[in-house]
């Protein structure tokens, strides 16, 4: 996700850029007061694929019964949740249950303390492991053959560990840009270095 911005749909619709996202947080506006202190508004620090998210200046430390995380960036705008999206050996690392979930779903999911530069919150749910995933627009899907929450299969064609991923949930939304989102794990699964190209296999 905070890779170079590179729209490749190729010639044929199935094809899809691969971005890695690392460790990131989301914020609900009562949580960046706490964190950050009252009235702190977020720093845009770079637009992402996903054209209303963006990356943010402002890092916290993430904190687990086993071990610390530390300095990881905050992605904006605000949320409704304060959500935790970390690595399943982030997770390992941290000592903390993160089941894997899509963004947004975390009832019952992982508790951790976050500590930024004003403050600490500690939040009994909200520490996930991303559900890999594909954003697309309504047209992409169309396109392709596929429908909101359909899963499929991805095809990541790397040199040295091309994969297919199983498990894949689509996402469809007039606002996205059509990108694969994986975690660092899914990315060293399949020896991804910076994006790739995978196909989409319905
Ligand atoms: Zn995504």
């Amino acid at each position: 996700m905070l890779g170079e911005v590179k729209i490749n749909m190729g010639n044929t619709a199935n094809i899809i850029t691969v971005e890695t996202s690392a460790r990131h947080v989301h914020v609900t506006e009562k949580d960046i007061a706490r964190l950050f202190g009252e009235g702190h508004k977020l720093t845009e620090k770079k637009r992402l694929s996903q054209p209303t998210e963006f990356a943010c200046e402002e890092r916290v430390n993430i904190i687990g019964p086993k071990s610390e995380i530390k300095n990881v960036i905050i992605l904006g705008p605000a949320r409704k949740a304060t959500q935790v999206e970390v690595s399943l050996t982030d997770a390992r690392t941290l000592g903390i249950n993160a089941p894997v979930r899509e963004s947004g779903d975390v009832a019952g999911s992982g508790a951790c303390k976050i500590v930024g530069p004003a403050g600490e919150i500690d939040i009994s749910e909200g520490v996930i492991a991303a559900k890999r995933h594909v954003h697309l627009r309504p047209e992409d899907a169309e396109k392709i053959g596929v429908k909101e929450k359909q899963i499929v299969q991805v095809k990541v064609k790397t040199s040295d560990r091309a994969l297919i991923f199983g498990d894949v949930v689509v996402r469809v939304n007039a606002t996205f840009m059509p990108f694969m989102h994986i975690d660092t794990d899914e990315a060293n699964a399949c020896a991804a270095s910076g994006n790739v190209e995978g196909e989409i296999i319905v």
